[in-house]
């Protein structure tokens, strides 16, 4: 009984749901909420993540960012950075070295400094400048003065050629002496966040540019050519990565030692060039790491980076959704008026489009009782209705623009979804009469969380081999997929008393697409495959979706929220999902009418309820519990 229970939330679920989400009556729109002026206070949604920043912050200790994409990985960072402990920040100077030219000279100043010194130098050298080509103006105007007065013309143009040559190479000494300016912390309020995500080592570490002349001694002097690194831009301040396991383990290795030395000498990073001759003085990098990915980033990762960050810094895991409080849509109304702030072009929100927001964030967490915290595409949502508000000129976005902005911004893979829904429902309207031996409705999701009808047939024949019978699966079906028909082959042979390995089993994926994955369609494989084997046809107005352990439990899956709607788009009257699922499903409220949600276990009840009943039916689900009874007896008695 207690499972009858468990069904009930889901209408409750849907019923709240009318109510406004949150008390609106102190606030007009989102233009009443205040926008915090740190960005750390902006993040939402990772109170835990938030403090253990701050405390790596006072320490200016490397951190560790677990998480989606989009929850505020590199938001967090760059709200690091503006909480770092305050320490005056300097300008990098860089040198040309008498001794030895290939070695130029670091020096460091305080912020604002370097542009004054680079000022001074370049000031006094034009005046230099200007000198010389008066004196040559001067000397080549004496010269054809006194060529003519002694009618020696041929001589004084020998002579002001020469007076010429000796001006051009004349450099001024203070020329090559100028500094360049390669870190400038002018004008800086926080300590600098710089952005390494996907840099190249030249970019990250500093680079030489070549130079074509350098042996003519004419070209480019090295110190010029010289260019900071992000490291050394990142110098007193935050330096990030993302998807840090996907950079090369050189230059990971390279990293490693800058942060371990806080100094790192500039050089070329392209072997072949002139500026791999050229290596200068080490420069300053005193930055604090925050690399960040997914949790598959680890495996990228330099074990002596990982444990760097371990041992003098933290770890975190963000979440991908926060517990649905009331408290916590209140700070999903201060993301939009965030975001709304931020993008500068779109209106604020009324109180009803905050509330479509807020159901938006509920049904994309695909939790009960939570909302999501994939904010970045959220955000995207924000931005589409604003977009939509303004078409319409209206001065407030409403409850309809934000409707209408989740028809438009549909992703890619919703889009195909889309197509391939339209074709489903004429498909079973066709098709809705009777059962089909072999052939199921099939469910999988596309990208993140566009849901889609994804038929199964299955034939089985008599085998010809006299080394048994095989399962053969055509169709794109990915790695996954091939290992659930393995599964299911095994369940298939205890479930029905024909011997399977008499029958050459194909299984084929009608319509598949590229990104679907096939774990979730192992409930969907054996339903074919056992009606393909006892000739006993599927009620072809059913859908189904579950994973099968080698037990015979269905298993929970992903996406019920949107297989479950589109289902109900593509004309299908039942669909059947694990019942550890339900608390899962958040479908729209157009859609309950639509189509029953059946909950199930176990095999045999899917067969229950996607089979046509026949005798046939009744005699292989007697067989099966007796079976079951069987098990469950050995393991009790055991
Ligand atoms: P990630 O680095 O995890 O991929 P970002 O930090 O780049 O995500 O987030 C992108 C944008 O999404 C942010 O600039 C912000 O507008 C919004 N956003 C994401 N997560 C949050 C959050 N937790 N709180 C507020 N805004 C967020």
């Amino acid at each position: 009984s207690s499972e009858n229970k468990e069904k009930e939330p889901v209408i409750e679920e849907v019923a709240e749901e009318t109510k406004p989400m949150l008390d609106y009556s102190n606030i007009k729109s989102s233009k009443d909420i205040d926008v915090p002026p740190l960005l750390i206070d902006q993040v939402i949604g990772h109170e835990e993540s938030i403090e253990t920043i701050k405390k790596a912050a006072k320490q200016r200790r490397n951190v560790l960012l677990i998480g989606d994409p989009g929850v505020g990985k590199s938001m967090l960072a760059k709200g690091m950075a503006q909480i770092l402990p305050h320490e005056t920040l300097q300008d990098v100077l860089i040198y040309p070295n008498a001794e030895d030219s290939n070695h130029p000279l670091i020096r460091t100043v305080p912020a604002g400094e370097g542009k004054k010194i680079v000022q001074a130098t370049k000031a006094s050298s034009k005046g230099y400048e200007e000198k010389k080509n008066l004196l040559t103006m001067f000397a080549i105007g004496a010269v054809i003065v006194i060529g003519f007065m002694y009618g020696r013309l041929l001589e004084s143009i020998i002579a002001c050629a020469l007076i010429l040559l000796i001006s051009i190479q004349l450099k001024p000494r203070n020329t090559t002496l100028s500094p360049k300016l390669l870190v400038n912390n002018e004008d800086k309020r926080f300590a600098p966040f710089m952005d390494a995500t996907g840099a190249h080592a030249g970019a990250l570490l500093g680079d030489v540019r070549h130079d074509p002349y350098q042996s003519g001694g004419l070209g480019t002097p090295a110190h010029e050519r010289v260019e900071a690194g992000m490291i050394h831009k990142a110098n007193r301040g935050v330096l990030y990565i993302d998807e840090i396991g996907t950079m090369s383990m050189k230059t990971q290795q390279e990293l490693l030692s800058a942060m371990q030395e806080k100094q790192y000498a500039i050089t070329g990073q392209s072997e072949n060039s002139s500026g791999a001759m050229v290596r200068s003085q080490a420069a300053p990098c005193d930055f604090v790491l925050v690399a960040s990915g997914n949790i598959q980033v680890l495996e990228g990762m330099h074990i002596a980076m990982r444990s760097r960050i371990r041992g003098y810094g933290y770890e975190v895991f963000m979440k991908d959704s926060m517990d649905d409080t009331e408290e916590n849509r209140e700070k999903l109304v201060q993301f939009v008026a965030q975001e709304v702030k931020n993008d500068g072009r779109i209106p604020h929100f009324a109180p009803d489009a905050l509330d479509e927001i807020i159901l938006e964030a509920k049904r994309r967490s695909g939790k009960q009782n939570a909302l999501t915290l994939r904010l970045r595409e959220l955000g995207g949502l924000v931005r589409s209705s604003g977009d939509v508000a303004i078409e319409h000129g209206a001065d407030l976005v409403t409850a309809e623009h934000v409707l209408e902005a989740k028809k438009f911004s549909r992703t890619l893979e919703q889009q195909i979804a889309d197509r391939s829904i339209i074709q489903r429902k004429e498909y079973s309207m066709v098709n809705a009469e009777g059962g089909k031996v072999g052939m199921v409705n099939g469910l999988a999701v596309l990208g993140d969380r566009s849901g889609i009808v994804s038929p199964i047939a299955a034939e089985a024949a008599p085998s010809l081999s006299k080394n048994g019978g095989k399962i053969i699966a055509t169709g794109k079906l990915g790695e996954i997929a091939q290992e659930s028909v393995q599964n299911v082959s095994a369940l298939i042979k205890k479930y029905t008393d024909k011997d399977i390995s008499d029958y050459d089993i194909h299984v084929q994926f009608i319509q598949t697409y590229d990104g679907v994955e096939g774990d979730s369609a192992s409930v969907s494989i054996a339903a074919a495959v056992i009606s393909a084997v006892e000739d006993i046809p599927i009620d072809q107005t059913v859908a189904l979706t579950g994973s099968l352990n080698v037990r015979g439990d269905v298993m929970p899956i992903g996406g019920a929220t949107a297989k479950i709607e589109a289902a109900a788009e593509s004309g299908l009257k039942k669909v059947l999902i694990p019942k550890s699922n339900l608390k899962d499903v958040m479908i729209e409220k157009k859609y309950e009418d639509m189509i029953e949600i059946i909950p199930t276990e176990t095999l045999s009840d899917v067969l229950e309820n996607i089979l046509i009943n026949s005798t046939e039916k009744d005699n292989l689900l007697s067989k099966m519990s007796a079976l079951k009874n069987k098990v469950s007896d050995t393991v009790s008695s055991s």
